[in-house]
Order: C-alpha cells, then structure tokens, then sequence
C-alpha cells in the first residue's frame, strides 16, 4: 500500500462536484452560512452505499448546494486538486459540468473559477498537471449540451494549455448522447470522453463505439458474460479505444456486483488499453492509491504492472507530446 501511495499516479476520470471531501464540503458549508448547523451534516457519508445508480446521483445535490458562487467553485477546485497531489496524482484531468445559478454566476463564471484555480494551485503544488474537460450532462437537454460544447471551445481557444476536451456524463437512464454536436467539438481539436454503457443500451453502445470518442467510461455493461454482449465486447476491443475504470465506484453503485466480476479482469487480461480513475472521490469515500491497491490485492496485480498502468494512463491522457514524454519520465524513475 507504501507502494500504490507513493508511485507517481495518473488520474482521467474524476468529476469536480464527485470529488469533494468531507473537510471540503463542511469547509464550503461554513463560507455558506455562518452558524454551526455545519458540523455534522456530512459525517454518514463516509459510510455510504447506494442502493442503485439513481440513489448514487442524489448525492451530488449535496455538492452542487455547495458550489453555488465562483468563490465556492474556486475554492472546492483548489481542494480537490491539493488532495490529488497529496495523493501523489502527478496528472489530473478533471471534468465539470459548468452551472449557472440565478443572480449568483454565469456558466462562464463557473469554468473562470475552475481556471483560476487550476492557476493558482500550479505555482503552489508545482509537481500535479492539471487539465479541465467540459462536461455535458445528457439528463440537462440539447440546449445545454450545446452551451457547453461552445463553452469548451471559447476555453480551449482562450486557455490551450487548461481546457482540452469534453466530457459526456450524466444520469445514464435519461437523455441522449449528443453525438452530432460533439462532432463539432471535435474538428476543432477538442479531445471527448464519453461515458458508456454503464446501463445496458445496445443501440447506444453501438453509436458511441461507431463514433471513436478518444476515450471511453466505465463500459459496465460491455461484457463477455454479459447475455447478448459478447458481441459488443467484440466490438470494443477491436476499437481499441482505451476505457477509463472506476472499480469502488461501480461497486458501491451496484452497477457491478463483485470486484471479480468486474469488466477490468475482462479487459485486462484481452490486454484492452485501460486506465484507472476514482469518479468520484468524495462520494465513494476513495482515492487513487486506494484503487490500485485493489488492483493489488483483489487482482493480483504486481507493482511492475502498476507502474505499467500508470505509465500507459499517460499515454492516453489529453496531455501533450512534450507533457508526456515529461510525466513518462517522472513515473520511470520512480522505485
Ligand atoms: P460536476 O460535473 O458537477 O463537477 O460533477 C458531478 C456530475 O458528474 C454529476 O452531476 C453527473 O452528471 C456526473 N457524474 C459523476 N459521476 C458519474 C457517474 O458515475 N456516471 C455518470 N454518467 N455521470 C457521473
């Protein structure tokens, strides 16, 4: 567990509002309101577990609550990406929805807040790249998901070297995946991540895998034991496009019923690219070592190959040549 804590890790799959700890959100509860009602409201959720996906969405109104003014948005960020450091994250790509909220902040103002903070935390933990992807959430409509994706593209263009691709996320069981609209996005360079299959939908499965996002969420119900799906499982590995993996997640949401029956043993033993991330670090009570060193034990995965994993996370990350040839070597010289 030394090991997975101290090997320099790569995170890709990590949503802000997810990712925010209990000192956070009590820290952004008290900036809220000045009383001491603060104290106790987030302390069960280190214990939670989910009866069903659904149940698992509804903590995020806990977060979003919180994060109502670029101040807080500000804030949470410089938390969130303080934590991944001291986890030993050397690379984070987070993803966000931008929000408004009446009278208080503009979507715009949102993401200015994520930058802001992402600048100032680069002076302050100068060994943790940070990058910001744009997420769409499919349950909030096409006008939504259009507002973002021009969003993104103002931000990429204003700020290259933080803004870098776009995210599909959201409740799986409503809305669409906006296919059409990401092709935009992406003849202007920007990089998207969809999420996929994490409820069973062959249709879709089959339209996003069609679409090559660069890379892929969690893929649930992709898999070779799965009835009917054998087909698709086909179909992704010859994709190639590598999925990011979200183990505690997946668990404590039910989506998977056991670590060995996860789509990881799956993928990884067809030598599929994969990388692992945390989803939500806050709401599943996690961090990155953590996953690895379920990796570790349940897996049976030794520390070459963790140090492999790592190394090849890089290689699919939304960073640049120079960027990652910089992280590579960082993660090789570590024993
Ligand atoms: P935010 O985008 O507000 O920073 O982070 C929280 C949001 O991320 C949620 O409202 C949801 O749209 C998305 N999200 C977080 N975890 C998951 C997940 O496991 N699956 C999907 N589809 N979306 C998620």
């Amino acid at each position: 567990s030394e090991f997975c804590r101290k090997l320099p890790k790569v995170e890709l799959h990590a949503h802000l509002n997810g990712s925010l700890s209990i000192n956070t959100l009590q820290k952004l509860c008290k900036m809220q309101r000045s009383d001491t009602s603060c104290d106790e409201t987030f302390m069960d959720l280190n214990t939670s577990n989910f009866s069903s996906l659904s149940e698992c969405f509804k903590m995020f109104d806990i977060a979003h609550a919180l994060t109502i003014t670029p101040q807080a948005v500000f804030v949470a960020t410089c938390d969130v990406i303080k934590e991944f450091h001291e986890d030993n994250v050397i690379y984070l790509e987070l993803r966000s929805t931008p929000r408004a909220v009446e009278d208080v902040m503009t979507k715009t103002e949102y993401l200015q807040a994520i930058i802001k903070a992402i600048e100032a935390s680069k002076s302050k933990f100068p060994q943790i790249l940070v990058k910001l992807l744009v997420s769409i959430n499919r349950k909030q409509g096409y006008e939504s998901a259009e507002e973002n994706i021009n969003l993104a593209m103002q931000f990429m263009e204003k700020h290259p070297e933080h803004v870098v691709g776009i995210d599909l996320s959201g409740d799986p069981t409503e809305g669409d995946s906006f296919l059409e609209l990401l092709k935009t996005s992406r003849k202007v360079g920007l990089r998207i991540t969809a999420h996929c299959a994490e409820v069973p939908n062959e249709i879709e499965t089959n339209d996003i895998l069609k679409f090559k996002p660069d890379r892929l969420g969690h893929c649930t119900c992709v898999h070779p034991s799965l009835q009917g799906s054998q087909q698709l499982f086909d179909t992704l590995l010859e994709s190639k496009i590598p999925v990011e993996l979200c183990l505690t997640s997946n668990i404590k949401c039910k989506t998977v019923s056991s670590y060995m029956y996860h789509q990881f043993k799956y993928l990884y033993k067809a030598g599929h690219p994969i990388t692992i991330g945390t989803d939500d670090k806050g709401v599943f009570n996690t961090c990155l070592s953590k996953e690895l060193e379920i990796l570790s034990s349940i897996f049976n995965i030794g520390k070459q190959q963790l140090k492999e994993l790592s190394a090849l996370s890089v290689q699919y990350s939304f960073a640049s040549i120079e960027e990652k040839n910089n992280l590579t070597a960082v993660i090789e010289n570590f024993d």
